[in-house]
């Protein structure tokens, strides 16, 4: 029926168009066509009286045309009363042709399909679908696809309906594995779920009588065993993956090894530093010593909220490779993140090193040729001990003498193409480097355990002691004045402080114009108070020097885009501006939140909200918001993030959209996820070749992606 629904849908002038589109979409083979599922249904299964027809309703009716007339005011558009001896309804067509208006001519009976506008005044529909009356009535829903220009739906069902004929659906779930399986539907077991190919062709044609509701909420059998299928894929890639590297072989990184006649480095650093570890960082530091001594490469996520101390552990571990004589690479998102790093590192280890005969190198991408090329020498001589620095760590010309610790700030800043790029600075050794990811984000249990199954996890759950609590307030920016007053009291008691503007999306323009009217509103607030501006558009000499000034303490109030998000340290900072904070999400407010309190000062962080015209800022917004005053545990913030705003945001780069769950949602298919999660290496041992059937039907070229 909805062939003949106006205006035509263009043609695929070619038979490649069609093609390409479904390629667009991602739908090569056959498998895919048959798990590209409806995104809603339509009812063509059942004739409506006119009379019933409510304002809103979606019907189908049949009726006969009364009359057809083109109008030419105030537009040209084709008027067409239709009466089916219980109602009638006009239909109007803004765009039509010949064609059309002889299948629509007095006296035509018809099928048409639409919404209805309007009703005791008279009905409407506009633009909707018809055909000449009678023939059978489908006896299933008409599916609705997500597609995409060029590629109407009437191919596109046409498509799915040949994927679904062609595919191999036979059962990859091997049938003497007992599977039982509770859902918060009730005592269902799995032998109760349909089959692979009985779930797709009922999500395809559902029967009319189905409830609506279970499909759209994904409750459905059919939907659970689908889901089941997703995130046992996901499972079996993800410890397919961890089985084969654990294959590998890694330097053996011995803890208590040393140097003649010294102490071991680790035990010089933790003698130098002006601390003592937490007992979180102790307990995190074993757990990577132990993975380093063994044979196999380490994977392991260092987790610990902003603030917890991960720099030192992964310094650390850095000792440990060192000291066995191996090399290190720390490698972090930004310059500024880079250069602290550095400069910490420096502090901490160039004096230990010196007297081993090694040293810190640092690798940017900004770097003087003379400078590089002096640092490309010690890290190939095998001098330089441990290598700093951004992106420029895996560039082709950075040889490693022998890197056996390649160490990661802010993981999921970084690709897979990154990580693989580390890895294979070892190759030349037959061996792979260890790999320790740091993330001061969160990541959810669920998160953990799907998308991050193949890696081990560290958490530091605990905050070095001394730190006051950071206090959060919401603020209307009506009351930005009194914010500023407490910004001057800040910094008339010698304290600093952060302003933070938000990014403004797909307008970098306008982010960095808002950021320069602040900076520069701010700087006639405070007369006498140095305050400093930091872009991410800013050449990087130009960021280093403003980032030195703070970090010195000579600048009282840093304005700066989001660039501060990841990683910096300054002490003495103890309050934080965050303007527009309801264009942020939680975690990233959280992140933010983090660069004050690092010290003993009383520190604050103000949320600033805008508030729209009837001075109201939308109820959800502040809900979301409410959350950063109620708690300061980084894992609840998170858990309500991704509640709000689903994985995207925590996996970042680490995976193309691609592989990301299309079907499963973590928050309400935890059952499944046990499930799969169990099933997995059952499955590996048991059934591989029902696995590898498994894994390649529903990731195909995708799975790589999961490996790095
Ligand atoms: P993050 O985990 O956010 O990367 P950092 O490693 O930057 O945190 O540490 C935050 C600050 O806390 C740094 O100034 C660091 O030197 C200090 N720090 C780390 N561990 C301890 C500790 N056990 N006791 C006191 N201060 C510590
Ligand atoms: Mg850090």
């Amino acid at each position: 029926m909805a062939d003949t629904k106006l205006p035509i849908p263009k043609k695929p002038s070619a038979p490649g168009a069609v093609q390409k589109a479904l390629h667009k979409l991602g739908l090569v083979r056959d498998i895919d066509l048959a798990l590209h599922l409806p995104l809603r249904y339509e009812d063509e299964t059942r004739i409506t009286l006119l009379r019933n027809a409510r304002d809103g309703d979606m019907v189908q009716v049949e009726a006969t045309v009364t009359a057809s007339e083109v109008q030419l005011r105030p537009r040209r558009q084709l008027l067409v009363q239709v009466d089916d001896g219980t109602g009638t309804c006009e239909l109007r067509f803004f765009s039509f042709y010949p064609s059309h208006q002889k299948t629509l001519a007095v006296g035509a009976r018809l099928r048409i399909r639409g919404e209805v506008k309007g009703g005791f005044w008279g009905r409407q529909m506009l633009h909707p679908a018809f055909r000449v009356a009678g023939g059978e009535l489908p006896t299933a829903l008409t599916p609705v696809y997500p597609t995409t220009a060029g590629l109407p739906q009437p191919y596109l069902r046409r498509a799915v309906v040949m994927g679904l004929q062609r595919a191999d659906l036979s059962e990859t779930l091997p049938s003497d594995v007992e599977l039982p399986l509770t859902s918060n539907l009730g005592q269902n077991t799995f032998q109760r779920l349909c089959s692979l190919r009985d779930a797709l062709i009922f999500l395809h044609h559902p029967t009319p009588h189905v409830s609506l509701a279970a499909l759209e909420d994904r409750s459905h059998p059919a939907w659970q065993r689908l889901k089941a299928e997703e995130l046992l894929a996901q499972q079996l890639s993800q410890q397919q993956s961890r089985r084969a590297r654990d294959q590998l072989s890694a330097p053996v990184i011995p803890s208590g090894g040393g140097a003649p006649g010294m102490p071991p480095l680790h035990e010089q650093l933790l003698a130098a530093l002006p601390f003592g570890l937490t007992a979180a960082q102790h307990r995190v530091g074993e757990e990577i010593a132990h993975d380093l001594a063994r044979t196999r490469p380490m994977h392991r996520l260092l987790q610990g909220d902003v603030g917890s101390g991960k720099t030192v552990v992964s310094a650390l571990a850095a000792c440990l490779a060192i000291e066995a004589g191996w090399q290190c690479a720390l490698m972090a998102p930004t310059e500024i993140l880079a250069e602290q790093h550095f400069a910490k590192m420096i502090g901490w280890l160039e004096p230990l090193l010196a007297a081993r005969g090694r040293c810190v190198a640092w690798l940017v991408g900004g770097q003087k040729k003379k400078e590089r090329a002096a640092m490309l020498a010690r890290v190939a001589s095998g001098e330089a001990a441990l290598v700093v620095g951004t992106h420029a760590v895996i560039q082709e010309q950075v040889q490693f003498k022998n890197l056996a610790l390649a160490i990661i700030d802010e993981q999921h800043r970084f690709g897979v193409a990154q990580r693989l790029a580390l890895r294979q600075k070892l190759a030349a050794h037959g061996m792979e480097p260890h790999m320790l990811m740091m993330s001061a984000t969160p990541i959810p249990r669920t998160l953990a355990m799907s998308y991050y199954a193949d890696l081990d996890v560290s958490v530091i759950d605990e905050l070095p002691p001394g730190r006051t609590p950071i206090v959060t307030r919401l603020i209307a920016d009506s009351r930005k004045d009194e914010v500023i007053a407490r910004i001057a009291s800040q910094v008339a008691a010698g304290r600093q402080v952060y302003w933070v503007c938000p990014l403004i999306e797909e307008s970098e323009t306008l982010d960095l114009s808002n950021a320069t009217a602040t900076h520069a509103d701010l700087s006639e607030a405070l007369p006498g108070t140095a305050v400093g501006l930091l872009h991410s558009r800013m050449p990087s000499a130009e960021k280093k020097a403003v980032m030195a000034e703070f970090s010195a303490g000579r600048m009282g109030v840093l304005v700066s885009t989001t660039v501060i998000e990841v990683g910096v340290d300054v002490p003495n900072a103890s309050l934080m501006v965050i303007e527009h904070a309801e264009r942020f999400g939680l975690s990233q407010l959280h992140q933010l939140r983090g660069r004050v309190g690092r010290g003993a000062a009383a520190s604050a962080c103000v949320l600033l909200y805008a508030t729209n015209d009837s001075g109201r800022v939308g109820q959800t917004a502040k809900e979301r918001l409410r959350a950063m005053q109620e708690t300061n545990d980084g894992f609840e913030i998170a858990r309500r993030d991704l509640d709000i705003r689903g994985p995207g945001e925590f996996l970042g780069a680490r995976q193309s959209g691609d592989a990301l769950l299309r079907f499963a949602d973590l928050a309400t298919d935890t059952h499944l996820l046990e499930w799969a999660r169990a099933l997995a290496p059952v499955m590996l041992d048991r059934y591989p070749q029902h696995a590898e059937r498994h894994v390649a039907r529903w990731l195909g070229g995708k799975a790589d992606y999961l490996k790095a």
